[in-house]
């Protein structure tokens, strides 16, 4: 499932399979897969982001701050 995709207001693409949550093509990561099973991580990896300069949409901070549904 994706949490959210490239668009104009996005330059992340992360996916969970309930399990795994995986920053595809990442730029901070020379364009190959970000992974952690943390949420809490994959949010500070979002904050990496955010410090590079590259667009996160808010609500997908706001998901990744939740309380894991496993
Ligand atoms: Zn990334």
């Amino acid at each position: 499932m994706a949490i959210c995709r490239f668009g104009p207001t996005s330059d992340v693409f992360i996916t969970e399979d309930g399990s795994t949550l995986e920053c595809c093509a990442c730029k901070l990561n020379n364009r190959a897969i970000y992974s952690t099973p943390l949420r809490a991580e994959m949010l500070h990896h979002m904050k990496d982001h955010l410090g590079a300069g590259h667009k996160v949409p808010p609500e997908v901070l706001v998901e990744l701050a939740q309380t894991p549904k496993w």
